[in-house]
Order: structure tokens, then C-alpha cells, then sequence
């Protein structure tokens, strides 16, 4: 069966969801078709699972957690099986990475560092799967008390379509190496990652059940899975108003949640930074993968002494910057589909309507194909912090600056908005580095460097409207388990 669905995928042919191990179509036989962004060919379709199939797959991952050979499968076992998955992706990279770009328009060497990333991922949980332990607490006389951390159960996955490979990895690793089964629901715009990798993690040789795929909308199976009763825990990555209605459907079932959501990024360059070293970091945080990055740097707050400076030089790279096909390889692919190309763009014309300068626009290939979902870099400066621009998630290309004055203005300006997942700090000053980042609301914060993705040691989430509960490192593998206290009265 491993190289059944693989030559599907290649072949563009119809690809099925994954439940108790094996291929199904959704009962109501009702398929999504796969565009790609490039030139909005279909080449592909997946199902497009409702309520009942949803069910099947939650009931396979209940009887593989409740009475399946997982449920006795030792911890070092599934960090072993982790680690098997982790070769087995990084065998398959060339493949993965090709399908990936393709599904999602990224260009191809950022499918390919999602491979590494994904690789990484697997093989951080396969090694970490046997190291959590619980703890001895000091109690009354005569008694022994101790923690164990124990699985949720079924956990519900729900993934966005810009990192399918690296966030399904982050979810699946740290969800498996505590014992866990999953559901997962890709999102309907690049589903075929998911399914590509749930089929290795057979091959791998994780029991039937523990690694079931439904793919479909997010209003019917999305909405389905994050209400169902089966589920125990319910993880999301993705748009915060998404969060909010995943939240209120997993609260009738009372059920813990993960929620990764939204963000508006903010680095700060102070005049003493080193801005020949910053500016490839400033310009790759919101360039990388076209801006649909939940980390994208996307507000740079410039001191004044260095405004003109740094604007400028800015100004010259935007220029230069070119969209094109996933294949092409250039600075940044298209956007996932056309509501996001139009609502990115529809951010760009109401900022240049309401007279936000613009200092510099990037282009499209001439050659980039007419059906692809396009949008040019945009640089804007000096953007007012009110401005939809400068407090809206756009999720697209589009870099906003902004002037300040002191360490004060810095903060209240980088924490100005409903957003907190990451920050950037540009400074020599050591004790400038230290006060900022403790004062600024971010999950994450980098000095001197930033990082959007990748650091799979690295915990990750966020604060205020970007959501709560961590992701990866070790973090994660506490997110997904539960403390069961057990008292001993031996007199
Ligand atoms: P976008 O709006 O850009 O598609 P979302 O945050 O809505 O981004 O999508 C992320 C994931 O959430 C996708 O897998 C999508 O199918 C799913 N999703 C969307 N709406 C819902 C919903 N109401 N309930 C559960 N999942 C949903």
C-alpha cells in the first residue's frame, strides 16, 4: 500500500481518507478538487468528509487507544515508531517536498526546509517519547504520592494550509510520543501532505487506528470533529476567528484545547543595531512563504535616528522581490487561493486609498501563469498604529514600518495590538535586550535573530488574541497529557 497513494497523488487521481488503516472514500462519495496555486489547475481531489465520516474515524482512534496494542505499546516503542517515521520522511523528502510546493505554491526549497523541519519534528518526539516522567511528592506520614502522565485519549488535530507538513508534524509528534490517537483534519486547500504522511507512518508500522486522516471543509468536518464526544482533546493552528468557533464547539464537550492562532509580529530595530545583519532577517520574516505565516514578521518599529536608513534600504530589497510559480524557486510563490489573494490585495488598495505612504512594491513574473494566485510584495511607511494595516493579520506580503522614539514607545507599540505570538529585537545594548524581552507580550521572543517556523526545540504559542497552550519541544508533550495524581495510604 505505500506506494499505492503516492502514485495517486503523483497522478492526480481521486485520494481517499485514511480510517483504521485503510483508504475510504466520505460515505456521501462528495470530493474537494486540488488547485494549484501556481496556475489553478486541478490535478487532484480529496474527499470531502461529512459528520458520519468524521465518526468512523473517531471511533477507530477510540478502539485503538481504549483496546488496540497502542494502549500497551511502551513508551521507547513509540519513540522508536516516531523515529522510523522520521527516516521514512526523510527518504521520501524529494517526493514530499515536490508535493508539498505544488499542493500550496510555496516555492520548492521551502518545501524542502519543511521537510527538514518535519524530519526533525519526528525525530525530536521519537526521542523524547521516553523521557517525561512524573513526579514523588513529599506528603502525610504514612502515605506515598505520585504523578503520572497519561495520554488524553483522541486527539483531534485540526491543520492550516500554510505548514501542512510541519504543523501536522508538530501535532502528530508530540501527540504519538505520549501515547495518544488522532484524528486529523487537513485543511481542504492542501490536504495531500497529510495523507501522504499517515500513510508512512503505517508503513512505519503504527497500528491501524492511532493515525486516522478525514479531509474536508472546515464547516463540515472541522465543525464535526472539534464537537465530537469521542474526542478528548482538541489541538488547532490557524485563524483566530477558526479558534474561536473550534473553542466553542470543544467547550460542550468540556474539552481541553490547543489553539495556535493569529499574529502581528513586531521587530524592533534600535538606532545602535547592527542593521547590515538585520535586514535580510526583517525582509525574510514576512517574505517567507508569501506571508501566510502565523510568525511573520510583519511591523517593523524603527528608531528615529535610523527611520530614513533602514526605510530605505528596505525599500530598495522590496523592489526587487519577485512572486512567481512554485517551480520557479523565486522569492515567494502565490498566494494559497483567490479569496486570500483578494483579500491581501483588498488590504493593500484600502491602505493606499486611505493614504498610507507606499514605499516600494515587488513584482510578478512576466512569465508567472495567468490562473495563479499572485500578489506583489508591498512596503508601507510611516503607517499610522491605528491603521487596519498595522493591526489586522493580513497573512500576505505586505510589511508595514513604523517610526519610534525611546525604549517606551518601543513596547507600548510592539504590544499595541490584540496579537502576542512573536517579537524580534535589534540591539547591541545587553541590557536593552534583557528589558525588552521580558516586557514585551510575545510567546516567543528572538534578539538579533528572528525565527518564523523551524526550531522544533523551541515552545511556541502565544499570548492575549494569538491563542494559548505551547507547541513544540518539550512543552508540547505536557500539552498533550494529562496529570493523574496517585495516593498511597500504607501506614
Ligand atoms: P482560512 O480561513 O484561511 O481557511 P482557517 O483558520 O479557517 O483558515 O482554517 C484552518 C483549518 O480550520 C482548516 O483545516 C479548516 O478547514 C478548519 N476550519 C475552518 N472552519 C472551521 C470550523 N468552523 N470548525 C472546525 N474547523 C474549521
Amino acid at each position: 500500500m505505500g506506494s499505492h497513494l503516492s502514485t495517486t497523488v503523483a497522478q492526480g487521481r481521486a485520494l481517499m481518507n485514511l480510517i483504521d488503516g485503510k483508504p475510504v472514500d466520505a460515505l456521501s462519495g462528495q470530493r474537494i478538487d486540488v488547485a494549484c496555486p501556481s496556475d489553478g489547475n486541478v490535478f487532484a481531489s480529496v474527499p470531502a468528509s461529512g459528520a458520519a465520516d468524521v465518526d468512523r474515524a473517531v471511533k477507530a482512534a477510540r478502539r485503538a487507544f481504549d483496546a488496540g496494542p497502542w494502549s500497551r505499546t511502551p513508551a521507547f516503542e513509540r519513540g522508536r515508531l516516531l523515529t522510523k517515521l522520521g527516516l521514512l520522511v526523510e527518504k521520501h523528502g524529494d517526493e514530499l517536498a515536490a508535493l508539498e510546493s505544488r499542493d500550496t505554491g510555496k516555492p520548492l526549497r521551502q518545501g524542502r526546509a519543511d521537510v527538514a523541519a518535519t524530519m526533525r519534528y519526528y525525530e525530536f518526539y521519537g526521542g523524547a517519547a521516553d523521557k517525561i516522567h512524573g513526579d514523588t511528592i513529599p506528603f502525610l506520614d504514612g502515605y506515598t504520592a505520585l504523578t503520572l502522565r497519561e495520554p488524553h485519549g483522541v486527539v483531534a488535530g485540526i491543520i492550516p494550509w500554510n505548514y501542512p507538513m510541519q504543523i501536522l508534524a508538530r501535532v502528530a509528534g508530540a501527540a504519538l510520543a505520549m501515547g495518544n490517537t488522532l484524528v486529523v483534519k487537513p485543511a481542504e486547500d492542501a490536504s495531500l501532505s497529510t495523507i501522504r504522511i499517515a500513510e508512512l507512518a503505517l508503513e512505519a508500522g503504527f497500528p491501524e487506528g492511532v493515525f486516522n486522516v478525514i479531509t474536508g471543509y472546515g464547516r463540515d468536518a472541522g465543525a464535526a470533529l472539534s464537537a465530537h464526544p469521542g474526542v478528548d482533546y482538541v489541538t488547532f493552528t490557524g485563524s483566530t476567528l477558526t479558534g474561536t468557533a473550534i473553542q466553542q464547539a470543544a467547550a460542550v464537550n468540556n474539552r481541553g484545547v490547543t489553539m495556535e492562532l493569529g499574529g502581528k509580529s513586531p521587530q524592533i530595530v534600535f538606532a545602535d543595531a547592527d542593521i547590515e545583519a538585520a535586514l535580510p532577517y526583517l525582509v525574510n520574516a514576512i517574505i517567507q512563504n508569501g506571508g501566510q505565516t502565523c510568525s511573520a514578521g510583519s511591523r517593523i518599529l524603527i528608531e528615529k535616528p535610523v527611520y530614513g536608513q533602514v526605510a530605505s534600504a528596505l525599500a530598495d530589497r522590496f523592489s526587487k522581490l519577485t512572486a512567481g510559480p512554485h517551480e520557479a524557486d523565486l522569492d515567494l510563490g502565490p498566494m494559497i487561493n483567490a479569496k486570500q489573494r483578494d483579500r491581501v490585495a483588498g488590504f493593500i488598495a484600502a491602505a493606499e486609498e486611505a493614504g498610507v505612504p507606499l514605499l516600494a512594491r515587488g513584482s510578478v513574473a512576466h512569465d508567472a501563469p495567468s490562473g495563479g494566485f499572485y500578489v506583489s510584495p508591498a512596503l508601507f511607511g510611516a503607517v499610522d498604529p491605528a491603521a487596519a494595516i498595522a493591526q489586522e493579520e493580513v497573512f500576505g506580503p505586505v510589511l508595514s514600518l513604523f517610526p519610534f522614539e525611546g525604549e517606551e514607545q518601543a513596547i507600548a507599540l510592539a504590544n499595541g495590538t490584540e496579537f502576542g505570538l512573536v517579537a524580534g529585537v535589534w540591539t547591541n545594548d545587553g541590557g536593552r535586550q534583557h528589558r525588552v524581552a521580558k516586557r514585551v507580550r510575545a510567546g516567543q521572543v528572538f534578539v538579533n535573530a528572528y525565527g518564523a517556523g523551524g526550531g522544533v526545540e523551541l515552545p511556541f504559542g502565544g499570548f492575549k488574541k494569538s491563542g494559548h497552550g505551547r507547541e513544540k519541544g518539550f512543552e508540547a508533550l505536557f500539552d498533550m497529557s494529562a496529570t493523574k495524581t496517585v495516593v498511597f495510604r500504607h501506614g
